[in-house]
């Protein structure tokens, strides 16, 4: 593997950090994006950047400095999301497009700035996280589940577009996953969350981590355009 730069979004914790460790543990050199860094970052990264994803002038410029400085991006995992929740006819305007922006838009801006380099060079992986609320949608949770599932369909059409370039685009859409995302949701919330958990429990970071290892990897060569649940039997299609 020549472009094994992985660049993967929302690094700093939760499912990103845990990603960043698994696609390390398995040759990536990993590039972190994140908004805010702790002070003890853990030293797999190669780089850590503090970059907003809604922001595509920085995203560009992020990979034109990588690719000049560290070489071709060969994956890029686009993780970071967050949460606006609230009842559709309540919610804020600003509230859905604050998560359109960071979890649609964000993906966007790096895909849209790392294909160019991954069609000429023939090679690339796209793997983007997505969410079971985006495949059965979620009460409070409009914005979230239409960005999310935008971001499926945004996938698939990657997909395609780069089937003949050695580009595979899939997502990971992951259940009920213990971080500071859901540690953040009322304790009654969470229980009911877990009660429709066919296996009774949350999933961990590490669960998503190894499906998205998968997807990077050569052993997955043939698969572009899905999207894998990782949800403890939750929603069976
Ligand atoms: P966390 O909130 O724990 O971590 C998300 C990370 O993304 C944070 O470090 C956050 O930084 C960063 N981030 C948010 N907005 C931006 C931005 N604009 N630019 C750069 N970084 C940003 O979330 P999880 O680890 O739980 O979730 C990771 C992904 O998995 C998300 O896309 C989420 O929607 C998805 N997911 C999670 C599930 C779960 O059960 N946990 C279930 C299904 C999907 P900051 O500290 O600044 O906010």
């Amino acid at each position: 593997m020549t472009a094994n730069i992985a660049i993967v979004t929302g690094a700093a914790r939760g499912i990103g950090a845990a990603i960043s460790t698994t696609l390390h543990r398995d040759g990536w050199r990993i590039v972190g994006v994140d908004r805010v860094w702790p002070a003890d970052i853990a030293p797999l990264f190669t780089s850590t950047e503090t970059v907003d994803v809604t922001d595509f002038a920085a995203v560009t410029n992020l990979i034109a400095k990588i690719e000049a400085e560290l070489g071709p991006v060969g994956l890029v995992v686009n993780n970071a999301g967050i949460t606006r929740d609230g009842v559709a006819h309540k919610m804020d305007p600003a509230d859905f497009r604050a998560v359109i922006d960071v979890n649609l838009m964000g993906p966007f801006h790096f895909c849209r700035a790392t294909l160019p380099g991954m069609r000429q060079r023939g090679y690339g992986r796209i793997v983007n996280i997505s969410s079971l609320n985006a495949q059965r949608g979620q009460a409070g949770q409009a914005n979230y589940a239409a960005a999310k599932a935008g971001l499926i369909a945004m996938t698939k059409s990657i997909a395609l577009e780069g089937a003949a370039k050695g580009i595979t685009a899939n997502c990971v859409a992951p259940g009920f996953i213990k971080t500071d995302m859901t540690d953040a949701m009322r304790a009654d919330m969470r229980e009911m969350e877990i009660a429709h958990i066919p296996m009774g429990r949350m999933g961990a970071p590490n669960d998503i981590a190894e499906m998205v290892a998968f997807l990077a990897s050569d052993k997955a060569s043939y698969i572009s355009g899905q999207v894998m649940a990782v949800n403890g039997g939750q929603l069976m299609p």
